[in-house]
């Protein structure tokens, strides 16, 4: 598992190049202000590329959290790197691995999605990984109504936290 990595142009290197997550900040004090950075650096050459986490903010305004960027919390620094609205202008963002966990159930049940941490996937690949299906098998169980999304343009959206999807049959059963 690895944080997301952001595809933009390295200056150095001249042309797009995947960067990786450091998991270090940049702090930087200025008239009782604060600047922070997550650092990125160019997986070909090591460039640096710093990603703005806050600018020109008082200290106070971030309470205990200036603690955790000064010393590089490893869980501060994942969360920066999935936010969505610090990282969606910094570049192209990588899909991420995934792993999907539903616990043992019999059918008829239904599942609500939960996220450790936001991503975007489609929700037809998210119900792949969980289900352990082909996208076609999973295709023809929708198709049937044995498994029911909100509508059926759902499965090609992204999957949502708190979205719900309902198993009517075993879909491991054969024949099915
Ligand atoms: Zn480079």
């Amino acid at each position: 598992m690895h944080t997301p990595r952001l595809t933009r142009q390295c200056s150095r290197c001249g042309r797009a190049r995947p960067f990786a997550s450091s998991d270090r900040f940049r702090v930087n004090a200025q008239a009782r202000r604060l600047d922070v950075w997550l650092i990125y650096r160019c997986e070909t050459c090591e460039s640096t590329f710093n990603l703005t986490v806050h600018t020109r903010v008082s200290p106070a305004s971030l309470g205990a959290t200036v603690e955790r960027y000064h010393q590089n919390d490893p869980e501060l620094a994942w969360d920066v790197a999935f936010d969505a609205r610090l990282i969606g202008g910094a570049g192209s963002v990588e899909e991420v691995p995934f792993r999907v966990e539903i616990p043992p159930a019999k059918a008829p049940f239904a599942v609500r999605l939960g996220f450790e941490r936001p991503f975007r996937a489609r929700l037809d690949r998210v119900l792949m990984a969980g289900l352990g299906m082909s996208h076609s098998r999973l295709a023809a169980l929708v198709e049937s109504g044995r498994i029911v999304t909100a509508d059926r343009r759902a499965l090609r959206r992204s999957a949502a936290p708190g979205q719900v999807v309902y198993i009517a049959d075993d879909p491991t059963m054969p024949g099915l």
